[in-house]
């Protein structure tokens, strides 16, 4: 059974983007993880197929009108339909690695990308819409940032990279940050790969991989060590 990801977006054309290239491009190839991008813009029922409006109670920029959105979402995702519907969001919770392995393991998404100043709150509660957000910076549509989750989790879906392990042992997996990697040549511009690394001594490399993970961590990432949502 393949992941099947419905984009719900003003600009179908940005999809697979970058996802139709190398693993994420092979998974879609295979059929592994399907993408369909729909546009939000042929459920508006007015002649200019307007889909935002002013905001209630003044202020700048447009608002996604609420029944557009509602009915673009019925059609696409009917009742039955167990997918969880995310909509990129700032002010959503900020996705996690372990957030990506739960979506990969389920049957796929139904992805809202916002555009302009977000979309209407009665629809977000009413079609219960959970949102999610990539980082505490603001883009100008969803776009980027359904791609973005897209290729963590398509990354995860099973067969999808060539070494199984290369996946459990990254940044987040193990609640820690990943240590440091070298490869040949021996010396780059005088500095030398440590001497650990080349030792063959596989008990000696893993505990210098930890040692190095961990205070990677401590020094850049201190809340992951008290957390155990990144795990
Ligand atoms: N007025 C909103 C920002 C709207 S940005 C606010 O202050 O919260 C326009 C759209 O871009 C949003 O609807 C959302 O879909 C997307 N977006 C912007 N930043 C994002 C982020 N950090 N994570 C996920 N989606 C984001």
């Amino acid at each position: 059974m393949s992941f099947r990801a419905t984009v719900l977006t003003l600009y179908p054309d940005m999809f697979p983007g970058h996802l139709g290239h190398s693993l994420a491009g092979r998974a879609l190839e295979r059929g592994d993880a399907l993408i369909e991008p729909v546009n939000i813009r042929d459920y508006a029922t007015d002649k200019h197929r307007s889909v935002d409006d002013t905001p209630a109670g003044g202020g700048a920029g447009m608002v996604l009108k609420p029944d557009v959105l509602a009915a673009c979402i019925d059609a696409v995702s009917p009742a039955g339909d167990t997918r969880p519907r995310l909509l990129m969001s700032p002010r959503g919770r900020p996705l996690t690695q372990s957030r990506v392995r739960e979506l990969a393991a389920g049957p796929g998404v139904v992805i809202i990308c916002g555009r302009f100043e977000g979309v209407d709150q009665r629809v977000i509660e009413a079609r219960n819409l959970e949102e999610v957000s990539i980082g505490d910076y603001v883009l100008s549509g969803g776009e980027p940032a359904a791609l973005t989750l897209l290729d963590a989790v398509i990354r995860v879906l099973p067969g999808v990279m060539g070494n199984a392990e290369s996946g459990t042992q990254e940044s987040f997996e193990t609640g820690q940050l990943e240590h440091p990697h070298y490869t040949r040549p021996q010396v780059f511009e005088g500095r030398e790969i440590p001497e650990v690394l080349t030792s063959g001594n596989h008990k000696a490399i893993e505990s210098w991989r930890q040692a190095q993970s961990l205070q990677l961590t401590r020094e850049r990432r201190p809340d992951l060590l008290e957390s155990d949502d990144s795990a």
